[in-house]
Order: C-alpha cells, then structure tokens, then sequence
C-alpha cells in the first residue's frame, strides 16, 4: 500500500479494514483509461467476517424497533444529501457516466432509497383475520437474519442502496458487495453510515471479485436471502447456489425492452424521450429501450428526425456539463458493445448514424468512448435484436399492425420494461396488458414511484423490488391464531 494513493477497504464490523491478504484491485477511470484508486480483493476469510459481524448484529439491530431503525436511515440519508458534491463526482469518475446525470439521478435518488424505507417500515404491518367463533388470526413480519445484496455497476449508489435500505429497514443485518468496476460510492457509504451512528455490524461491505466474493456471500448456509441485480448469466449461478440451501431470492436481470411507437403518438414528446430512453447513461441502464418498433406510416420520418437528433448528442468527458454520452463503463464492455456494432453489419443492418469509438482529445485519448449508434435493417430474430447490448446502440423496425408490434415486442427471452407510444387510450390499455414484461410505461419513460413493485419476467428477473413488495421479501410472515374462550 502506498500512502499517495486511494485504497477502498471493506466496512466490517462497524470499522474500515483492509482485505485478510492485503491483495488490492484497480480501480479503473474509463474516461482515461486509468488507474485511480484501489480497492479490497477480499477472499472467503474476509466473507467470514463480515457474516460472523452480520449475525452477531442481528438481534439487537432486530429488537432495537422500527422507529429507532428509521431514525438512524434518516441520518444516513441527510449525510448523503450533505455529501451529495463529493458523491456526484466519485460516481462520474468511476462509472464514466456524465456529472450531471449523478448530479440528478444516481446520487439524490441513492439518499430518496433510505429516507422511502425509513418512513416505509413505519408502515408495514401484519393483517388480521377475526373468524365465526371469535377466534382470531394475526400475522407478523419477522426479519430473517443475515442477508446478502449484490449489486451492478451501472447505477452503483442507486442501486446498491436500493437493497440495503429495505433489508436494514425491516430488521435484517447485511452483507453486500457493490460491482469490483465501480466501488467508490460504496466505499465512501461504508464512511457515511460510520458517522450516522449506524452499530456495527447492521451493515458489511465486502469488495472484491464476484466468483470469489460474491459466490461464498450466495452460498454460506448463514445467509438467509439474497437480493442480486445483474446479467441474466450471474443471476442464474445464484438461483443454482440457492436452491440448495432454499434461500429467498429476488433476481433483477438483463432485459432487451421494446419501446413501441403509433403513428396517433403525441411525436414530439415521443421523439425527446425516445433519445433520453435510447442513450441515456450510454444506454447502460437496464430499462433503457434497445428495440425501437414504429409504425409503417411515420417510419421514414422517424428515422429521419432521430438520427438528426442522435448527431448532435455531445459524445465527451463526464465532467463537462454538456455531455449527454460520457465513458463506457470498462474497456471490456467497451469491446463487447463494438463487437455487437460488428456483428450488426454482419448482420445486414445499416449503421444510420455512429457505429464508431470516437477519440478524444488529451487526457482522454485512451478512454472508452462510443458514439450513439441506431441501426435498421436488421431481421428481429437476429444475435443484434435478441441478446443484450447494454451500450449506446439501438436497432429500429416497422410495423404494420398493432399485432404484428406485440409479436415483435414480445418475441424475446427478455421481459423487464416496455414503453408504448400512443394516444389511444383504447390501445394503450390493451396493448400494455398483453406486453410480456415486468413494467410499462406508456406515454413515458422511467417514471418512478418507489411504492410500485419493480421487476422482470421471463429471463429479466425473479420477484419484485420496491414498496411494500421489499419489505415482504426481507420479512418471513408468520400466522399466529387465537383460540377466544
Ligand atoms: P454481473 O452479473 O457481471 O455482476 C453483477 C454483480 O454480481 C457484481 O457485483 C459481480 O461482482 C457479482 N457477481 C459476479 N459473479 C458472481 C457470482 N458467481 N456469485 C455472486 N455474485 C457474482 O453484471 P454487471 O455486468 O455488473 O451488470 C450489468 C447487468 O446488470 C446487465 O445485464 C443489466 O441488464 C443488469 N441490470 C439489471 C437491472 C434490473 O433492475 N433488472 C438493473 C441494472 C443492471
């Protein structure tokens, strides 16, 4: 360890420490290509730990009450919001993503996660059931112990928080892991919640690798649920390594989302959000609609309008605040997302606008940057249309009724979000019940309540995020009956 640098240790037991054997990961910024901090490449020793901490916490974390709890979650809140600058621009170094996009999403909705699930618990309850003879049941929500939450590096505080809060909220001790390719903003939670006062051991942080992390964290028989955002892929190694236990799992996965756009749409409206739905965080979010579907008649305006539009999107550094497409995450994805480019053109598509990795001027020369591309031509059971790019690309198709646009929207193994464009209330409604997908958003996109159960079907995700949906799934409901003489 040297003293000039940034190390980002693990949070266990109420204090920062260092891996078991000492081993460092870097910790990489992609809109240079270069190494910036450090952070803990924990073994099983230090998962050991971490739950050993966890379990120990557990039950007077468990009794201290709802109230208290909440108190605590609030100050972590308020230290978020104080330390909101720092956040902001510890999220766009790590991720790429551009300073004012963690200025309005990532950093604010990371402290709106706490401050719903302090106030939510305060309102979760069991239900009564009075019967004939007087006798009465009642059920109560227990917390289950010592639960693990993985989370991506694509929205990192946002999500990561978007786990921890219920567990913490409802009773539960936590170990979790944020992604080893963006742990700053966990790392600088893990000092947030030390100065909230929150008692050691109520919440680990465990960074590292996931086969080495990740896996012991899914597997050890004393965690109860596991609650894990990622690709399809990882999702489906912890649905094998929970099943043999019979832990809880809640899986938001990958998604390939349809966004479907009538020719009666409101156009203008349609064509702003269509750019912010397609290229939004450099596409790396989850819901971002990768395949756009427009009907026949307005097709060749569409395509005319939109690539018009993606030109002038500003492709640059994450600190200037008028870019709209900042850094690719890491220079693995970075190549995954061109060789999608490639195989497109295998593919027969037309690269209509972008396609290419643009270089940057000093210091950003190396960096990992990739123009917004939208690509047509293409056949909708194609590798391009079917599996998940996770980058700035998007493919367009026609359609020439609205059952051929649901055939085509729900032709994938995928099913976390759509959006639908249209005036028609009569279509709307119909059309939104028959989509095969988790989340729909007609006449608009990523509009969030946070009491609204959040999650996938199909390959995109197993139970549901959010609300009361949450705290259902970090509780074990037990039914207690009365017998009234
Ligand atoms: P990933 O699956 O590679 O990694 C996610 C997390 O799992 C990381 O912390 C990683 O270290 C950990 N991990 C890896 N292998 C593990 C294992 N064997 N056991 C336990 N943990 C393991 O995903 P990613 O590349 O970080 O994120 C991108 C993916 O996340 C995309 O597929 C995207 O669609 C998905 N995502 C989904 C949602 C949603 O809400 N459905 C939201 C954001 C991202």
């Amino acid at each position: 360890m040297r003293k000039d640098q940034i190390y980002l240790h693990n949070y266990i037991n109420g204090t920062l420490r260092k891996p078991a054997d000492d081993q460092w990961i870097d910790v990489i910024d992609p809109s240079r290509n270069e190494t910036f901090a450090y952070v803990a490449r924990s073994q099983k020793e230090d998962i050991e730990d971490a739950i050993s901490s966890a379990k120990d916490a557990f039950e007077g974390w468990a009794d201290l009450g709802a109230t208290k709890r909440s108190a605590i979650m609030m100050k972590i809140a308020e230290l978020i919001d104080e330390r909101s600058e720092i956040l902001v621009a510890a999220e766009s170094l790590d991720n790429g993503k551009p300073i004012k996009l963690a200025r309005h999403v990532d950093i604010p909705r990371a402290s709106a996660n706490i401050r719903f699930f302090a106030n939510a618990v305060l309102q979760f309850h069991g239900a009564q059931y009075p019967m004939d003879d007087g006798s009465i049941n009642y059920t109560v929500h227990d917390p289950l112990g010592v639960v693990s939450c993985i989370s991506p590096w694509n929205l990192p505080l946002y999500l990561f928080t978007w786990k921890i809060a219920p567990a913490i909220a409802a009773g539960n001790t936590v170990v979790a892991k944020p992604s080893e390719v963006t742990p700053y903003t966990a790392y600088l939670f893990s000092q947030i919640c030390i100065d909230a006062g929150l008692p050691p051991g109520v919440l680990n942080i465990v960074h590292g690798y996931g086969h080495e992390v990740g896996e012991p964290m899914t597997t050890h028989p004393d965690v109860k649920a596991i609650s894990f955002t990622g690709s399809t892929m990882t999702g489906g190694i912890i649905a094998q390594n929970a099943a043999k236990h019979f832990k809880k799992i809640s899986l938001e996965m990958g998604g390939k989302n349809p966004n479907i756009i009538f020719a009666d749409c409101d156009y203008d409206e349609m064509l702003k959000t269509t750019l912010n739905s397609s290229f939004s965080n450099q596409g790396e979010i989850c819901l971002c609609g990768s395949r756009i579907l427009v009907e026949q008649s307005i097709y060749d305006r569409f395509i005319s309008d939109f690539v018009g539009k993606t030109k002038k999107m500003k492709v640059g550094p994450p600190t200037d605040g008028d870019t709209r497409v900042g850094a690719i995450v890491s220079e693995l994805h970075y190549n995954k997302i061109l060789s999608y480019i490639a195989l497109a053109k295998e593919e027969g598509g037309t690269i209509e606008v972008g396609g290419q990795a643009p270089k940057m001027p000093e210091p950003y020369h190396n960096g990992f940057f990739i123009e917004p591309t939208i690509i047509t031509g293409l056949t909708h059971e194609c590798r391009t249309n079917q599996e998940e790019i996770f980058g700035p690309v998007v493919t367009v198709q026609a359609f020439s009724s609205e059952e051929e646009a649901l055939a085509l929207a729900n032709d994938s193994k995928y099913g976390l979000s759509a959006t639908v464009w249209t005036e028609n209330i009569h279509r709307a409604h119909r059309f939104s019940r028959k989509l095969e997908s988790g989340i729909v958003w007609v006449n608009t996109w990523l509009k969030r309540d946070l009491r609204t159960p959040f999650g996938g079907i199909k390959q995109s995700g197993v139970g549901r995020e959010g609300g009361m949906d949450a705290l259902h799934f970090f509780t074990e409901v037990k039914n207690i009956c009365i017998q009234i003489r």
